[in-house]
């Protein structure tokens, strides 16, 4: 099978006017995080490529017909763009998600709207706003599918909390790959095969004399993964304390020996039950039973996949119904 490429933004440079909270913080942070969370996760999915035509950066504020027209050149299957809302630049206690497609848009923008938004609505827990239809150049166009996703209001006093939480937005952001490999019908990668794509959780802390170069060469991979790895460090901030990560997202199989490669997204907390419920093997309550669960107990998980949880439990992927869980 050839790569199926998903085109992604996060939205506006870090420097675009306006696009800020009332407290001053950049609509590219919060942006930026969804969609690094969605990119880490849709490339555990087999033959699953992601591109993004913003600057990752956050520098450069790329013309939006650019972006478009790259998306088309390099084929992609689909264009997710992420942003977070304003209403009057005011605090407010308006709020919630939303997710766009263009006027009169055809069935296969209004598929992949339907099966993003409650996956958003999921990941962040505000109040469902639903599908609505703007005009926005990265979506007006029938090239492929096309959807411009509103996290959340930057200047609500109840979303902001949510907004604030960087692991809320990477999880949120992963649980929406988790719909579009669904909505695409793609597998997630075995074990063996995350292997390749996939290293160790590794952080430095920048010294005296290092560069990005120098840094690469330290741990065997290439300068392009440390700048995906840390737009909010690169190139504005490489001074000695800051520090990088080395793998958040790994561009290839570079001395990888780690068996426990299964990375978690966020947490869950089990509830709605009153006695116990079971982890399964599979996405059916007819496959192996792995293990008994209770109300309060925590699990890490990887992802979310038709109505379950994928729960890591020991050190594998495992499923707990969706209704037991909720994130935390
Ligand atoms: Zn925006």
């Amino acid at each position: 099978m050839s790569d199926i490429l998903f085109i992604i933004d996060a939205g506006h440079a870090i420097s675009t006017p306006g696009k800020r909270s009332p407290d001053g913080e950049r609509e590219w942070t919060f942006n930026n995080e969804i969609a690094s969370g969605f990119e880490a996760r849709m490339i555990q999915y087999k033959d699953a490529k992601v591109e993004r035509v913003d600057d990752r950066t956050g520098v450069v504020d790329v013309a939006l017909a650019e972006r478009v027209k790259k998306a088309v050149n390099l084929g992609g299957k689909a264009y997710i763009s992420f942003h977070h809302n304003a209403y009057l630049g005011v605090w407010g206690s308006h709020g919630g998600t939303e997710t766009f497609t263009k006027v009169n848009p055809n069935a296969a923008s209004l598929a992949l709207a339907n099966a993003v938004h409650p996956a958003l609505v999921k990941g962040y827990g505000l109040r469902d706003r639903g599908i609505k239809h703007t005009n926005w150049q990265v979506i007006n166009h029938h090239h492929m599918p096309a959807v411009l996703i509103e996290g959340g209001f930057m200047d609500s006093t109840t979303d902001i909390q949510v907004l604030r939480k960087k692991e809320k937005l990477r999880t949120a952001g992963a649980l929406v790959a988790d719909a579009v490999a669904k909505h695409y019908s793609l597998v997630l990668k075995t074990k063996t095969e995350l292997q390749t794509t996939q290293t160790k959780n590794r952080t430095y802390k920048i010294v005296s004399g290092d560069t990005l170069w120098s840094i690469s060469q330290k741990y065997n991979v290439p300068v392009k993964q440390l700048e995906m790895n840390n737009p909010e460090v690169i190139p504005h901030n490489l001074q000695i304390g800051a520090l990088l990560y080395i793998d958040r997202v790994a561009l290839n199989s570079m001395d990888s020996n780690d068996s426990n490669s299964i990375k978690s997204l966020g947490t869950i907390e089990i509830h709605n039950l009153d006695n116990f419920t079971y982890i399964y093997e599979k996405t059916t309550d007819k496959s192996k039973k792995m293990g008994k669960t209770m109300k309060g107990d925590k699990f890490e998980i990887s992802g979310s996949v038709e109505g379950w949880w994928e729960v890591i439990f020991n050190n594998r992927r495992s499923y707990v119904k969706e209704e037991y869980g909720k994130l935390i």
